[in-house]
């Protein structure tokens, strides 16, 4: 008999990767130059030299030892990298014997996820987010509840938050810099949050566990991201090299279980179990052994920030409202009617402007373009966005 869950999953559109191979697609159909795809968050930015180089130079370490099994949360010496990066960065004493290394933030959201949620509970997450959250609640046979976030600044709504917490909740899933929004959560912000949520556990009597999902951290344009463990003991990270060294394909980045923990070791061998039963264990070794080398080397975010600029003062010149991103490379614009999915089909159908509906990441009214890509398509794309605009108003 075949899962029809599974079959279900399998057989669903996701509508980001949908849009994307229509992109592809049309792109082929009618030039490359003319389809403005904004669907996707693949980095346009090339992956550091250093990780070239380390890559060649990892290339003539003999075979039997660079593409073999490591220990199922990956090698000692990637571990004990990560977390040293985490204490010169944070000045935490994070211990290499709970990092685990993971094939990206996808596959250590999984695993924390299934790791803390048991089938019946709860796992809390801010709305918009992104959509796989639920794929993986619904695995554990969890349930995903929505909490909004505050509409005026993008911010945790601290008394939603508290208000949607229950003897049932097992974990909130929090992701700064956001996406889709490219909001940060401020200190003050999460300080208030993590107290709350601090009450809580005490209230209900038991541990809620706050999963940290970063692959953007290290995106940024000026502001700080706060360190979450610093807020919160009951704080498992979710990290990934995706954006960070552009290197979304190689599947790499590592869960960290704060060691700020009551019960750390008992969390730790649930993720292990997780990871385990889920069958992702040893993640790839070259990867894993570029990690090692490459560990400290910083974002390049410049080309990025470029292009937030050239995006923005485009859509003040033409008249769009979206909000400033302070991270990631997301930028949420205000769909110009309410339904945001029939604003993203005109955009692709009439103009070959391809952007997310927000009721992708469970959200009404808005649409997400992602500006990692060429400078060249967001400047082409102004035409698009010129007659998107006028198709409203005429
Ligand atoms: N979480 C968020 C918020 C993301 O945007 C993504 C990817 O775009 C992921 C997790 C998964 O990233 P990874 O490539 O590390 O699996």
């Amino acid at each position: 008999m075949l899962n029809e869950r599974y079959i279900k999953l399998g057989s669903a559109p996701n509508a980001i990767r949908s849009l994307f191979a229509y992109g592809e697609a049309r792109k082929a159909e009618i030039g490359e130059d003319k389809v403005y795809d904004y669907s996707i968050g693949n980095p346009s930015v090339p992956a550091p030299q250093k990780v070239k180089d380390t890559i060649m130079k990892l290339l003539d370490e003999p075979a039997d030892k660079l593409h073999a099994y490591s220990q199922s949360p990956g090698l000692m010496s990637t571990r004990t990298a990560v977390a040293n990066n985490l204490k010169n960065r944070y000045g935490i004493d994070a211990k290499p014997q709970h990092v685990y290394m993971t094939h990206g933030a996808a596959a250590g959201l999984a695993i924390t996820i299934n790791a803390v949620a048991l089938e019946g509970e709860e796992v809390i997450a801010v709305a918009p987010y992104f959509c796989e959250y639920q794929v993986w609640t619904e695995t554990a046979r969890a349930k995903l509840v929505e909490v909004p976030a505050r509409e005026s600044d993008f911010q945790i709504d601290v008394d939603a938050m508290a208000a949607a917490i229950n003897p049932k909740t097992a974990a909130v899933i929090i992701d700064s810099p956001n996406n889709p929004v490219g909001s940060i959560y401020s200190e003050q912000n999460l300080r208030e949050f993590c107290d709350m949520l601090a009450a809580k556990e005490k209230e209900i009597g038991h541990a809620i566990y706050l999963i940290s999902d970063e692959p953007y951290r290290d995106i940024t344009y000026g502001d700080t991201v706060p360190f979450v463990p610093d807020f919160y003991d009951d704080t498992i990270i979710c990290y990934s090299y995706s954006k960070s060294l552009s290197l979304p394909g190689e599947r790499i980045g590592y869960i960290y279980v704060s060691d700020r923990m009551d019960n750390v070791d008992n969390v730790w061998y649930s993720i292990c179990g997780s990871a385990r039963a889920q069958g992702y264990i040893c993640a790839s070794v070259l990867f894993q052994r570029v990690v090692e080398e490459c560990v400290d080397l910083p974002s390049d975010v410049e080309a990025y920030r470029a292009n937030r600029k050239l995006l923005t003062d485009m859509l003040d010149e033409l008249g769009y409202e979206y909000i400033q991103p302070q991270g990631a490379f997301y930028l949420w614009i205000k769909a110009l009617e309410p339904d945001d999915q029939a604003f993203c089909e005109r955009a692709k159908n009439d103009f070959d402007l391809l952007m997310c509906p927000s009721s992708c990441f469970k959200a009404k009214g808005w649409a997400r373009a992602g500006y990692c890509i060429s400078a060249d398509t967001i400047k082409n794309s102004r035409v698009a966005f010129e007659g998107l605009k006028k198709s409203y108003e005429a």
